[in-house]
């Protein structure tokens, strides 16, 4: 018999038609990724928790193998880290190199408060240490929240010390104050962005003065102690450190219907989990080689050696073709990287109530309508923008078809509202077609971020589909 095609298009509650089995899988999946985003709360966590399941899985370390001199065959599964931040993975298909990769690429930075090199002071009888902001916050959701500190300190002989200090249960954890509405009238006047300046995103780290009652400055020593006691640093030693101050505490289901996930950095990590999970779970040896792309710095500009900007794909494709047999030259690598497909996995804005104003309703994506796919992002008139070709829309729309993916097409916001952009141009420049595919977010850049629970899963289930196709 045949079916009937629908004349019109509707976009139905992911809930509406959810098979018990599916639910199921779609809890279990969630709970996983809600162990990934806890522990996984900056790029280097994520990296190193990426890295601990591709070895598990009995993915290779490419560079040993470039070392060791090894040959690379269909089936293979090598992963490539940089800088311990970005990361690479992919598992070779029967296909050569040459006629092009499928590419799945996520970030795994979010907006934080990055401390200063020269940090730490006193003032008032109270050491504080002193931030920088990363990427696109709200400066007034910062302040009076309970915060973690997570990083490293690297000491000049190369040792690195390990922090993360606000996550277990019975850790401190720090905060930044803000004024009390009694005295605040001033404040309250000032607008959004100015209640709350950069420079006094000041994190309140301790109070209590050193015995040593001779010297100046006693509580900021008292600190130096117990930095010294823990870790073995000095106050030189944050010259070369990278720590990150980000809001304290585990994410969690939200909602009576527990439909919902709350917690931070899911801008991009709710993308990057569901890559790796996709590209962990392929069976077998694919058609065309299936890529993971987890990257650093997208939420300020993705410049650095760790940011898309840089040539770490390139390079790492390079290596991959140069260990496959064939010899390596500029163009296969050209003809590898134009042949490839690629779904440049970022989050987009859900539909809000609280702010319907901002939004076209019939383009704004819908909170557990499924995964969302932005043919074009871009400011004012598309500016910016790496458009996606509507044949490749369609290759899409028919992969997701056949393997059961509920999806909703949307942009972020009115047009003359403001915008956006993701990775998806840098990869597009290498010829290859690029389509913004991601979980749409309610709170997206705030300290807890809200994603659907229907919307988390099919982003998997659609990364999965791109990966097998
Ligand atoms: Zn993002």
């Amino acid at each position: 018999m045949k079916t009937k095609t629908a004349l019109t298009y509707d976009r139905p509650n992911g809930y509406e038609k959810l098979p018990p089995a599916e639910a199921k899988k779609l809890e279990s999946y969630c709970a996983d990724y809600l162990g990934f985003l806890g522990a996984a709360k900056t790029e280097r966590e994520a990296h190193d928790q990426a890295v601990a399941l591709l070895r598990g899985a009995g993915f290779r370390d490419l560079d040993e193998l470039v070392a060791a001199g090894a040959k690379l065959s269909p089936g293979d599964k090598v992963y490539r880290g940089c800088g311990g931040k970005a990361l690479l993975a992919a598992i070779l298909g029967r296909r050569p190199l040459e006629q092009g990769l499928r590419i799945v690429g996520a970030h795994t930075d979010s907006p934080r408060l990055d401390v200063k090199q020269n940090p730490l002071y006193e003032s008032g009888e109270l050491a504080l240490l002193d931030t920088h902001y990363y990427g696109g916050i709200k400066k007034y959701q910062w302040v009076a929240v309970p915060l973690a500190l997570h990083g490293v300190f690297v000491k000049p002989d190369g040792r690195k010390i390990a922090v993360r200090v606000g996550e277990e249960p019975g850790d401190p954890v720090f905060c930044i104050t803000d004024l009390l509405p009694h005295l605040g009238r001033e404040q309250m006047r000032k607008t959004m962005s100015e209640a709350i300046e950069g420079e006094n995103l000041d994190v309140l780290v301790g109070s209590v003065p050193s015995r040593d009652k001779k010297a100046k400055e006693r509580i900021k020593l008292r600190v130096l102690e117990l930095l010294r006691q823990r870790y073995g640093i000095t106050e030189e030693d944050f010259l070369s450190a990278e720590l990150e101050f980000v809001p304290a505490g585990a994410p969690r289901e939200a909602g009576f219907d527990r439909s919902l996930v709350i917690g931070y950095g899911q801008d991009d990590r709710v993308c990057a989990y569901a890559a790796l999970r996709a590209l962990l779970e392929l069976p077998g040896t694919p058609e065309r080689a299936s890529c993971v792309l987890l990257c650093d710095k997208e939420e300020i500009g993705s410049h650095g050696a760790t940011g898309m900007e840089s040539n770490f794909l390139e390079n790492s494709v390079g290596e991959m073709l140069a260990l496959c047999g064939g010899a390596y030259s500029e163009l296969s690598l050209k003809r590898a990287l134009s042949a490839s497909g690629m779904l440049s996995a970022d989050v987009n804005a859900a539909f809000d109530p609280l702010f319907a104003g901002v939004s076209e309703k019939k383009n704004a994506a819908l909170l557990n309508h499924g995964v969302c796919m932005s043919k074009y992002t871009g400011v004012g008139g598309k500016s910016g923008a790496s458009d996606a070709g509507a044949e490749f829309v369609a290759e899409i729309r028919r992969i997701f078809s056949e393997h059961g993916v509920a999806w909703q097409a949307a942009e972020l916001g009115k047009v003359d509202q403001g915008g956006g952009g993701t990775i998806a141009l840098l990869l597009a420049r290498y010829g290859m077609n690029v389509v913004d595919c991601g979980t749409p977010l309610l709170s997206m850049h705030a300290p807890w971020e809200v994603a659907g629970k229907f919307d988390v899963y099919m982003t998997y289930k659609g990364y999965s589909a791109f990966l097998r196709d």
